[in-house]
């Protein structure tokens, strides 16, 4: 990483100038939806700078330009031009990237989900040597539910049976989706028990009645949905519904790059959007 912000580098930004205060931001998967996204959101903000764009080498954006920026398929001159990334891509390149940037001491945004322990035991050692925010949902509105979902869950207690369920479009690849996962987990916090001995995600065939405390998450997938969440409480008689639709994946892109420039410059160690909005 490097401070120089008012530096312009060769194959990456064509020439422009960078705005002194904002953050240079490289972002991976400029070709997918979420990375289109916040390509198409950084226009116009003067809080972050785009300074590089990375893709697999076979994706077919490498080589095109894209708001002024070649798109590259070499992380290392990419992170080496930029004070921060954002990744929104697959658990593998998020375990790749995260190996460079811990060389180059870059500062990361993450919302890839579905990550495996590998990519997980790679951001742990990036932050280490610089700041990681990690978030299943970059919305302030899912953010928001996880704070009440908790909250409830610790008012009502287990005998409120929790039930998460989540729709995503049918090109999702990973599930439960991080988002409900990470509603699931705030409901068990709020019960005060680990989310792994209590959590259902799936119901087949013979399976007795419902355990008392057990925290279920079920999945849908169709269409072109953006994202839907329903945290529900069932008591006796009555229930409690909390949810959260997002209708365009602005919401996470404008997340992901306020992220960025608030992450630049903060101590080494992870951090989550409750962090970033100042909610904790
Ligand atoms: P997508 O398939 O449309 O895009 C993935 C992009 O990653 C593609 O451009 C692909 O070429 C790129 N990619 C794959 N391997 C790469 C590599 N080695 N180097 C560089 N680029 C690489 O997927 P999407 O819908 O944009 O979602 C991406 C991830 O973001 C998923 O895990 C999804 O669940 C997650 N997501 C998170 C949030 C959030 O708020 N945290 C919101 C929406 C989606």
């Amino acid at each position: 990483m490097f401070d120089g912000a008012d530096r312009t580098i060769a194959g990456c930004t064509q020439g422009r100038r960078l705005a002194v205060s904002a953050a240079r931001v490289c972002v991976l998967g400029p070709s997918g939806r979420m990375g289109r996204s916040i390509v198409d959101a950084a226009a116009g903000r003067t809080d972050v700078t785009l300074t590089a764009l990375v893709d697999r080498a076979d994706a077919g954006s490498v080589g095109q330009v894209l708001a002024g920026l070649t798109v590259t398929a070499h992380p290392t001159a990419a992170l080496a031009a930029s004070s921060v990334y954002i990744d929104f891509t697959t658990p593998a390149a998020t375990r790749a990237f995260a190996d460079a940037a811990t060389v180059a001491r870059v500062p990361a945004v993450i919302g890839t989900t579905g990550l495996d322990a590998d990519a997980e035991a790679a951001l742990a050692r990036l932050a280490k040597v610089a700041p990681v925010v990690v978030a299943a949902n970059f919305s302030l509105g899912v953010n928001i539910v996880l704070g009440v979902a908790q909250q409830i869950a610790r008012t009502l207690g287990p005998d409120w049976d929790a039930e998460v369920v989540e729709t995503h479009h049918r090109a999702k690849r990973d599930a439960p989706s991080g988002t409900a996962l990470a509603i699931a987990r705030a409901i068990a916090a709020g019960h005060g028990v680990n989310y792994d001995s209590v959590k259902r995600h799936s119901r087949d065939g013979d399976i007795g009645p419902r355990p008392r405390g057990e925290i279920g998450v079920s999945t849908v997938r169709g269409g072109d949905v953006v994202g839907e969440h329903t945290a529900t409480f069932y008591g006796a008689g009555e229930r409690i519904e909390l949810g959260h639709r997002a209708t365009s994946r602005t919401i996470f892109a404008a997340g992901a790059l306020h992220a960025a420039a608030w992450v630049v410059g903060k101590a080494p160690g992870r951090y989550d959007m409750i962090d970033v909005l100042g909610l904790r």
